[in-house]
């Protein structure tokens, strides 16, 4: 093995992916990919997941899009929602890829470009219900969705979808988030649109809020086995982590068994003394992260080249990326986004070829 890894576990993504397909059924899973697949490789997580029957994938930017088609064809359809400017609806357009529009500009820009490439551009209309985190406010989406209904007639844009994003923090904000989409759904209908997709939730409301699930859901962490801070654990969720980060024991001193891991591969240096690393002789506490390498509490036999399991190992026993998130009061998603991608990734549980 590499001194450092992250070890991402393929036949863990499929049975995630199988839990959440199976927890949402009917409503359709779009895996959001977004950062790298959570850090986790889109090369290998887009076919893999492919495979086990996912047909819509996720991803804030144009250019994420582009590598998810490329990896699967025109097999699968790709949802991306953060067209910045024009370039990035052009090769949205070029990719055949839905875009998400949250504002009366991009609306149009989207329409003007499809009009040139004598295209119809598949959009997902975006209300703000109450993130603030773009989307068109309530007050405007009457004109919005009559002037996207317009545009359709003319053959421009295909309304394919209706869409918002929850903050998933209080179960009142998200009642009240899914009130104001569910008023706008209807509003769309009545301007003469008849979008195939609405989706609201994520992870979280996809499994613990039935009503939220609309006709397909965008899920990242639960498919990565990455279970919400504060929330249910992952045996609880039927969930199992799909990466863990190992290293290896490079020397031992007076202060402490040295790992070969450190800030730039990742780990924040703000966990240390916060969680336990599984080592040969158990778990032992973090005592320093520092640049380029960890100190940890001692153990007797402790020698360089053992093999020390920093997150996610596994049969349970080692910390998850969540466990460390909370430590220091994050979520798990970011733990595994910041590993460096200079950490090699080693693939395990791939199908036989
Ligand atoms: C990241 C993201 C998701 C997925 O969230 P998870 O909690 O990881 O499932 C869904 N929708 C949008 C818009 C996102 O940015």
């Amino acid at each position: 093995m590499n001194v450092t890894e992250l070890v991402v576990d393929l036949e863990a993504l499929r049975a995630n992916i199988a839990t959440v397909q199976r927890a949402v059924a009917p409503a359709e899973l779009m895996l959001v990919v977004k950062d790298d697949a959570y850090g986790h490789g889109l090369d290998r997580v887009i076919p893999t997941a492919h495979a086990a029957g996912v047909r819509w994938f996720g991803a804030f930017d144009a250019r994420t899009g582009a590598a998810v088609r490329e990896a699967v064809g025109t097999r699968a359809r790709v949802f991306v929602w953060l067209a910045g400017n024009r370039d990035d609806v052009e090769l949205a357009l070029a990719e055949d890829l839905d875009v998400g529009v949250g504002d009366r500009d991009l609306l149009e820009d989207v329409a003007a470009i499809a009009r040139l490439r004598r295209a119809v551009a598949r959009v997902h209309l975006k209300i703000d219900s109450g993130l603030h985190r773009n989307g068109v406010r309530p007050e405007e989406w009457p004109a919005f969705v009559e002037r996207a209904a317009e545009l359709q007639t003319s053959g421009v844009v295909h309304v394919a979808g209706l869409w918002s994003h929850l903050a998933e923090a209080s179960d009142e904000e998200d009642d009240h988030a899914r009130a104001v989409f569910d008023r706008a759904c209807s509003q769309a209908i009545e301007a003469g649109l008849s979008p195939e997709w609405r989706h609201l939730a994520a992870s979280a409301a996809s499994f613990a809020r039935p009503g939220f699930r609309q006709d397909m859901v965008r899920v990242g962490a639960f498919c990565y086995g990455i279970r919400p801070a504060g929330g249910p654990d992952e045996t609880a969720l039927g969930l199992r982590p799909i990466g863990s980060l190992r290293t290896r024991v490079v020397s031992v001193s007076e202060h402490g068994v040295h790992l070969a891991v450190g800030a730039l591969d990742g780990l924040p240096s703000a966990l240390a003394g916060r969680f336990s690393v599984t080592t040969p002789a158990g778990q032992r506490v973090v005592r320093r992260i520092d640049a380029d390498q960890t100190i940890v509490d001692p153990w007797p036999d402790s020698a360089p080249g053992q093999i020390v399991e920093v997150y996610g190992g596994p049969g349970g026993t080692t910390s998850t990326a969540t466990d460390l998130a909370e430590s220091i009061g994050t979520i798990g998603e970011e733990i595994a986004v910041r590993i460096s991608p200079s950490v090699p990734r080693r693939y395990v549980g791939t199908l036989p070829v």
